[in-house]
């Protein structure tokens, strides 16, 4: 079954939607393999985002990402990454498709209210990047 990594950012997690997001995944055949809540280092946000170091926006990226605790988790399903890519919308809200998780519950392309790994070989970095083996049932 594959496997992807999904992270509630700050601005979710501040309004109180983590309940309502994780709905939205077991609603649609994804799984919660794993769950856990966490404060993000300046030096983990920057490890965890260093494919996009050098665009513009990095730096505002990194502070958004350890302004609060997130929610990170792994999600399980059949082609889970395409999935939750489907259910989390455009990375800017104002694009975003009536119904998906931007679309409902992000007001920016900065604070988008979740992260999704974008393809399974990145999935499995990001997925290791957070668990260990024995926290993935
Ligand atoms: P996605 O999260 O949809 O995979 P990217 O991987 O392209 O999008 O970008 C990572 C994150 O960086 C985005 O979710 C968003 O928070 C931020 N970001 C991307 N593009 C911009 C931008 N033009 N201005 C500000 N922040 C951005
Ligand atoms: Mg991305």
């Amino acid at each position: 079954m594959e496997q992807t990594l999904s992270i509630i950012k700050p601005d979710a997690v501040q309004k109180g939607v983590i309940g309502k997001i994780i709905d939205r995944f077991e609603s649609n055949g994804l799984k919660i393999a794993a769950v856990k809540k966490l404060q993000l280092s300046e030096c983990d946000a920057k490890a965890f985002y260093a494919v996009h170091k050098e665009r513009p926006f990095f730096g505002e990226l990194v502070k958004f990402m350890i302004s609060g605790p997130v929610v990170v988790m792994v999600l399980e399903g059949e082609n889970a990454v395409i999935k939750n890519r489907d259910l989390m919308g455009a990375t800017n809200p104002k694009e975003a498709k009536a119904g998906t998780i931007r679309a409902d519950f992000a007001e920016s392309i900065d604070a988008n209210a979740i992260h999704g790994s974008d393809s399974k070989e990145n999935a499995k970095i990001e997925i290791e990047f957070f668990f260990s083996k024995r926290e993935i049932y």
